[in-house]
């Protein structure tokens, strides 16, 4: 999948292309899963749900997803994601009632051979097991909270089987005739998409924990508008934010974040949406619902937001000098050695001490635009004059080198050696989506916009209701 670096980390590495993922992600475990686990939740969270069997649909109805209905706790919308068909493989016939299961978990010194004898399981069985082509490497290795289930005969071993990662279990089963055989199949993820609705209270931050969101979504989140808001400057007290993303599920449990399948952001009144778009060429990225990019030729913060020091004022009291004087950009307080990116693709035209600067670096752009990095404590290494860098790529780090009390980035933005304020000036707009997937766009981005508004007006409902109710 092709991505280009983005300026905040964003960590789509997480959830599979569902277009091209549909054959990496077994099914008949999700059925499994589904059959037995969801019920049960729906019926813990009072959700309704349909689709829990598994019927004939064609490969690709990602436009069908079941909402739960409405009695999730405000701003926790579950929805449970049709999944594509597979055939049932068939599955192992379950072991005979008469057989005992026993999980084995491996503590810190444990050997397999070990936690064969404490439970009184046959040693013998576990030579046979691992001698088998496909179960040698997979036992080789125990980590201490690992687990290995095993069904067992008066300790004779009729079945044992291992998770080894998120997607790969080992299964070793003893046939009608006494062997054993080994295979390694994949293990099921289930994504689900979950909505929330956030309101900065005091900080982007606080608002998300509020809501029960990672740091991770929420820098998403941040990254995908990163083009659009300046995260340390521009966030307000009544910003908004709705955001639908990928949960990855398995086993009935939570294991992970995955990807902001659409959000919108509301700036100071405002609004910006962007939807998740991945193109039959298999690339995934985010556009507006008029099919532009959310990417411009340049961020408007190059630092991660930490605190605010002073903005971009040209009669401020310049700390040090104590003299009024311009000043031409904008300062970035943040801790000593926090990544200081490029805000746009270019080339590095000066990199080293320049007076009052101290350690800067400065980018030569397209369209005759330079931006400059000041007071770094270091630079990237690898990189010098002359070096191409790309949006997002990091060329430094924050410091307090020339006149500087604090640590901080200190960045300017000029368009024709004129110096314009880089949280103000406009950047040109992003290219529209190729022509040719308008189309598809329209088709696959459609839904997920409804999905946004509705739970949007669901939203302001429960608000409005709930005002009402407080009169
Ligand atoms: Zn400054």
């Amino acid at each position: 999948m092709h991505r280009k670096p983005s300026p905040i980390r964003h960590d789509y590495n997480i959830s599979a292309n569902p277009r091209s993922g549909a054959a990496a992600r077994p099914h008949h475990v999700l059925w499994f899963v589904a059959g037995l686990g969801l019920p049960l939740l729906a019926l813990i969270l009072g959700l309704s749900f349909r689709d829990a069997a598994p019927t004939e649909q064609p490969a690709d109805v990602t436009n069908d997803t079941v909402i739960a209905s409405a009695a999730a706790p405000a701003g926790t919308r579950v929805v449970f994601e049709a999944q594509p068909e597979a055939p049932l493989p068939v599955t192992p016939e379950p072991p005979a009632p008469a057989y005992e299961s026993l999980v084995l978990k491996v503590a810190s010194g444990d050997t397999l051979d070990g936690l064969f004898r404490k439970n009184q399981l046959n040693i013998a069985d576990l030579i046979t097991i691992s001698r088998l082509e496909d179960a040698k490497q997979p036992l080789r290795v125990l980590k201490p909270g690992d687990e290995l289930e095993i069904t067992h005969d008066a300790g004779r071993i009729m079945s044992l089987a291992r998770n080894l990662d998120l997607h790969n279990r080992l299964e070793v089963n003893r046939d009608d005739a006494g062997r054993f055989t080994a295979t390694l199949e994949e293990r099921a993820v289930e994504y689900r998409q979950v909505m929330r609705h956030g309101v900065i209270e005091t900080s982007l931050f606080e608002s998300a924990a509020a809501i029960g969101l990672s740091d991770k979504v929420i820098m998403n989140v941040a990254g995908i508008f990163a083009w659009d808001i300046d995260f340390v400057y521009d966030i307000r007290v009544g910003d908004e934010y709705y955001v639908i993303f990928e949960e990855l599920w398995q086993d009935g449990e939570k294991i992970d974040d995955g990807e902001i399948v659409a959000a919108e952001f509301v700036n100071q009144g405002d609004a910006y949406q962007a939807l998740r778009y991945i193109s039959p060429d298999g690339s995934s990225d985010y556009f507006n619902p008029d099919g532009r990019s959310v990417r411009k030729a340049f961020v408007r913060a190059p630092v991660d937001f930490k605190r605010i020091s002073s903005g971009f004022n040209p009669n401020r009291r310049h700390p040090i000098l104590n003299t009024i004087r311009a000043h031409r950009g904008v300062d970035y307080s943040a801790p000593r050695g926090t990544p200081v990116m490029a805000a746009g693709d270019g080339k590095i035209s000066f990199r080293g001490t320049k007076n009052g600067y101290g350690r800067v670096v400065i980018i030569q752009h397209g369209g005759n635009i330079s931006t400059l990095y000041a007071h770094l404590s270091n630079f990237r290494k690898g990189q010098r004059n002359g070096t191409r860098v790309k949006q997002g790529q990091v060329i430094g780090f924050v410091g307090m080198t020339g006149l500087a009390t604090a640590p901080h980035l200190h960045y300017e933005y000029r368009l024709n050696g004129v110096h314009r304020n880089p949280r103000t000036v406009s950047l040109p707009q992003a290219d529209p989506i190729r022509a040719e997937y308008r189309e598809d766009f329209e088709r696959m981005t459609g839904p997920v916009l409804a999905e946004l508004e509705r739970f949007k007006r669901m939203q302001m409902a429960s608000i409005d209701s709930g005002e009402a109710a407080a009169l």
